[in-house]
């Protein structure tokens, strides 16, 4: 754990400690790519700190993270029963089905972070086997929950040492898309080929389909014109727009997506219309895990493009306190 200076606003008293993991891992994956990052440390985070890559770069994994734990009390619920049981879910009371402790994130979190670690072992490059290694580690350590499609082909991996999954046209779930943010810190920057590599590089070690692999592509440039300040207005006309274009399925205009499935095209539906018809992170992240399905995972991607956009100012302190003492309790 590590001290930070974060802005009043979302200071509960005094210091605040967050995970210093996190910290740790966006300053050294911002640090591959721009060396004179490197000495920038904390110092964006403090009161008054303009919104620099950085700071937005720290609260998109801070997004992620709460959003995660926030949905997973949520997930597989319908928004009726979510009302009936909670009203309005709004804190990081753990529960659900998985029984979670408050403020305890799920696999879209672990493996994001497990990612991040194999890209920054092999100097910022995302290499294939590194991941599927990665992915496989995390396995072992027995993670709260695993996707169908990850435990298969992690398992095939492990028979084959083949760290690309076969094409599939069943495999059009999430879970590629959940665990995307250090590839798009790793390559932000770089031109749009070796973007796309990089992308299927991690998406393919268990999710090897078109509509994944567009949903992935799709988020990764979102999240790189987020972090370089761009509004929602051009990212949804640079990014989303040809992506409905491309896959009429993914339009998200049509009628209100409750209760999305962990198919990508219903947890993107769920996504965009919470991220685009919101006017911040917290109303955001609670208009989209309130839809219940597959809520941890569209509360981890709504929080990851969320943070990014609206940087750690919007992330509410109440949240940011509950996810701090489950990691100190870690420690
Ligand atoms: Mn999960
Ligand atoms: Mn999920």
């Amino acid at each position: 754990m590590e001290k930070v200076y974060l802005p009043a606003t979302v200071r509960p008293r005094g210091d605040l400690r967050l995970p210093g993991t996190f910290l740790q891992r966006v300053r050294r994956s911002t640090a591959v790519l721009w060396p004179r990052m490197l000495n920038l440390s904390c110092a964006a985070l403090r009161p008054q700190a303009p919104l620099t890559v950085e700071a937005r770069a720290l609260a998109a994994y801070l997004g992620l993270a709460v959003g995660d734990a926030l949905g997973a009390t949520v997930e597989f619920l319908t928004p009726k029963e979510i009302q009936q049981q909670i009203g309005v879910h709004r804190n990081l009371t753990g529960g659900g089905w998985l029984k979670l402790r408050p403020g305890v994130v799920t696999d879209d979190t672990t493996m994001s972070l497990a990612l991040g670690d194999a890209i920054l072992a092999c100097q910022g490059r995302v290499e294939p086997l590194a991941a599927a290694q990665a992915f496989d580690r995390w396995m072992r350590g027995k993670p709260v929950d695993i996707g169908n499609t990850v435990r298969r082909n992690l398992v095939r991996f492990r028979q084959t040492g083949e760290p690309h999954a076969l094409p599939s046209e069943h495999d059009a779930g999430n879970g590629a898309a959940m665990r995307l943010l250090p590839v798009a810190l790793a390559t932000l920057g770089q031109d749009a080929d070796a973007v796309r590599a990089a992308v299927h590089a991690q998406a393919h070690v268990t999710h090897h389909n078109i509509l994944s692999d567009a949903a992935c592509e799709t988020l990764v440039a979102m999240v790189h014109d987020l972090l370089a300040g761009a509004e929602k207005k051009t990212v949804l006309q640079r990014h989303v727009q040809p992506l409905v274009q491309q896959y009429p399925l993914f339009g998200f205009r049509r009628r209100r997506c409750d209760n999305p499935s962990g198919y990508i095209v219903d947890t993107l539906q769920a996504v965009f219309q919470a991220f685009f018809d919101t006017d911040g992170l917290e109303d955001c992240l609670i208009d989209v895990v309130n839809r219940g399905g597959d809520a941890d995972t569209t509360g981890a991607i709504a929080g990851m493009l969320a943070g990014a956009h609206y940087g750690p100012k919007a992330l509410p302190r109440r949240w940011l306190a509950v996810l701090d003492a489950k990691t100190r309790a870690a420690c």
